[in-house]
């Protein structure tokens, strides 16, 4: 009961202080976990199970255990328990989650490079990371695209069955008509309800993951972050209900954790002093189309515009673009930029798919120009893609020139 009257109170506060929305009010169905107050009494974890008022629940661990987290886990001490329920492809689970004091186990495959500063770019659908010696380009959380759809398709049918069932509850425009009424659910109704949940858990479950996943990338090329302060908000207005699935300020927080996890820290800095998607490492400043996915000055400078601007807010430092410091290191990163490219640029053959944001033609037209001496046409039969749909010889970039993507 304390905990319930802390979670109401926190909830209230929050919403208070203009943190957060109006609290609902939750019935008894939408109530999923309960949590003890200290591993001392009431709901404890004890001898590798969950005792609580005389029941004991024996806990099913990984035997496996690969990464060797769960031993970690459990060496460390327990703070309070927790009980989760949860309907995974609509069978109810339940999960013990222990709170622990430490740190996280970091497994031996996710190196961080400490002390290094990373810049970094994220688009609606992009990520660009630029460090001292690596860089990438790569789609943002791109596997929830489809679920997403998916979740709003049903929406839809839900909301259509609804209406077909209960329609005296609107009025002839179409909305609702307001005070209490009996609500009725077909069958129809009800079963998409199943299915809309099991959608969106396996959407934030797979958000879960690919932001993981790209947290432990961007922290290998180093921990000290440092990225545009992005006005979620506006990025939602303005793109809409895939960048919401994409939950990027949700990834922005698990980074600011990770990254300071690993001695490390994030440093977002205004958009307004910067410019960074209109400077030059020459200091020249021009507004750039959204739809410029390419970044070409007159100075001679051209690089892919996501990886550009991520390698310039490397170089900022108390929210200014230092930009001899860019200018000098221009040079070195120069070919980084080149390698994310055609990296990227080998992806893609492969897959087939790449958004049109990631500006592969202009890179494509780029690596062709003088630098080459005519040995791409020689390579064209080299670089048709094999029968297993991969490029014939990844790495080489005269063959880059002469393949052709579908976009
Ligand atoms: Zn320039």
């Amino acid at each position: 009961m304390q905990k319930l009257g802390t979670r109401v109170w926190k909830s209230i506060e929050e919403h208070l202080y203009g943190k957060r929305g109006r609290p609902r009010f939750k019935n008894a169905r939408r109530f999923h976990s309960i949590e003890g107050k200290s591993n001392a009494a009431g709901l404890r974890f004890r001898d590798g199970r969950v005792e609580w008022k005389g029941l004991h629940l024996p806990v099913r661990f990984d035997r496996k255990d690969k990464h060797r987290v769960e031993e970690h886990a459990l060496s460390c001490p327990i703070k309070h328990v927790r009980l989760v329920r949860r309907t995974v492809n609509r069978r109810v689970r339940w999960f013990v989650q222990l709170v622990l004091k430490g740190t996280p186990r970091q497994k031996d495959k996710n190196r961080v490079a400490h002390g290094q500063p990373v810049g970094l770019d994220i688009g609606p659908s992009t990520i660009a990371a630029v460090g001292e010696d690596d860089a990438f380009l790569d789609r943002f959380c791109d596997s929830v695209e489809p679920l997403g759809r998916e979740v709003r398709r049903i929406q839809r049918a839900m909301d259509r069955s609804r209406r077909a069932t209960n329609p005296d509850h609107y009025h002839p425009d179409g909305t609702v008509k307001k005070g209490p009424r009996r609500w009725v659910y077909s069958r129809r109704y009800r079963a998409l309800r199943a299915e809309l949940l099991e959608k969106q858990r396996r959407l934030g479950e797979t958000r879960k993951r690919e932001h993981g996943e790209m947290v432990n990338r961007v922290l290998a090329l180093g921990d000290n972050v440092k990225t545009e302060a992005l006005s979620y908000r506006a990025f939602q207005r303005n793109f809409g209900k895939s960048v919401r699935d994409r939950a990027p300020g949700m990834f922005v927080e698990k980074l600011r954790r990770k990254a300071a996890n690993a001695g490390g820290q994030i440093d977002e800095f205004p958009t307004r002093t910067t410019r960074l998607s209109r400077t030059c490492v020459c200091g020249a400043e021009r507004k750039k189309p959204l739809s410029a996915r390419w970044h070409d000055c007159e100075c001679g400078v051209s690089a892919q515009r996501d990886l550009f601007s991520a390698f310039l807010a490397r170089h900022v430092d108390a929210g200014y673009l230092a930009i001899p410091r860019a200018h000098t290191a221009w040079a070195g990163a120069e070919p980084l930029l080149g390698r994310a490219m055609a990296r990227l640029s080998e992806t893609a053959n492969g897959s087939g798919v790449t958004p049109a944001s990631f500006g592969l033609a202009e890179f494509r037209r780029q690596s062709r120009s003088p630098a080459q001496d005519g040995s791409a046409c020689i390579e064209a039969p080299d670089a048709v893609p094999t029968a297993d749909g991969r490029s014939g010889e990844p790495g080489r970039n005269t063959g880059l020139a002469v393949r052709t993507l579908r976009l």
